[in-house]
């Protein structure tokens, strides 16, 4: 079976959008909408009709383009059940575990709140991609707006469990200062700056650094590897629970 085909490209200031399309059917949908007009130009780019949108969460950044898509293309829109009243033209709510097809390609649904109190991930097994708005960034993570250590860490533990050739697509690239702080917390690894040494590559030629893939993050985000030795030796935090030497990365990233 034909895989979606996915295409990334960067709006606003450091968000990426993405548009996802089924071949076999014609069926497009955008994860999430930053602003409408980019997402205009990339469908006519790729001469796909908008069939709908799949939104992470509320924020603003996420959805200021939903209204402007709906209205000329008659899209569905989709988006987490707990985040109903805040995210404009929202035609079907998901929760844990829901399936969404777009086309013949289907989704399942994880909740991963911690960034927001509904933000939900969409993960296509057969495709062998996962879109993670702003949980999961790479080599960081998003900052705990409405969800506190232990809600994020339950939420990124569900996204590290899958299987690790899995394509990660995040809704911002800050992967550059990402591996600039993680360095401070782990600088012994050497997946890491392995990957550091990519990334500015790719900064100084203009190229994006995603999407990353969950085996690559497991190597070098310090946010999954709460369970490492050297990290948990730096913090100080030996033997102590995992969600609170993730928690004490995530406070030490706000600081840094
Ligand atoms: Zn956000």
């Amino acid at each position: 079976m034909a895989k979606l085909e996915i295409y990334q490209f960067p709006t606003r200031s450091d968000n990426y959008g993405v548009l996802i399309h089924d071949a076999a059917t014609g069926a497009t949908a955008a994860i999430d909408a930053p602003e409408a007009d980019p997402l205009f130009a990339a469908l006519k780019k790729k001469g796909w009709a908008l069939t709908d949108i799949l939104i992470t969460h509320h924020h603003a950044d996420h959805t200021a383009g939903v209204e402007a898509l709906k209205k000329k293309t008659g899209c569905t829109v989709t988006g987490p059940a707990r985040e109903a009243g805040l995210i404009p033209g929202l035609d079907v709510e998901v929760k844990d575990g829901d399936a969404v097809a777009v086309g013949g390609a289907q989704a399942s649904v994880i909740e991963t709140p911690g960034h927001t109190r509904g933000h939900v991930s969409y993960f296509f097994p057969e495709d062998g991609a996962v879109f993670v708005g702003d949980t999961l960034f790479s080599v960081g993570c998003g900052k705990l707006l409405e969800g506190d250590a232990p809600t994020m860490w339950a939420s990124l533990s569900k996204l590290a469990a899958l299987p690790p050739e899995t394509d990660v697509y995040c809704g911002h690239e800050y992967t550059g200062a990402n591996c600039r702080f993680a360095l401070t917390v782990e600088p012994e690894n050497e997946a890491l700056q392995a990957r550091a040494a990519e990334v500015a590559d790719n900064d100084a030629k203009g190229l994006p650094s995603l999407p990353t893939t969950i085996g690559q993050e497991l190597a070098t985000n310090p946010f999954l590897r709460a369970s490492s030795p050297a990290i948990q030796k730096r913090l100080g935090m030996e033997g102590q629970k995992l969600d609170a030497v993730f928690g004490e990365v995530r406070k030490r990233k706000d600081r840094f």
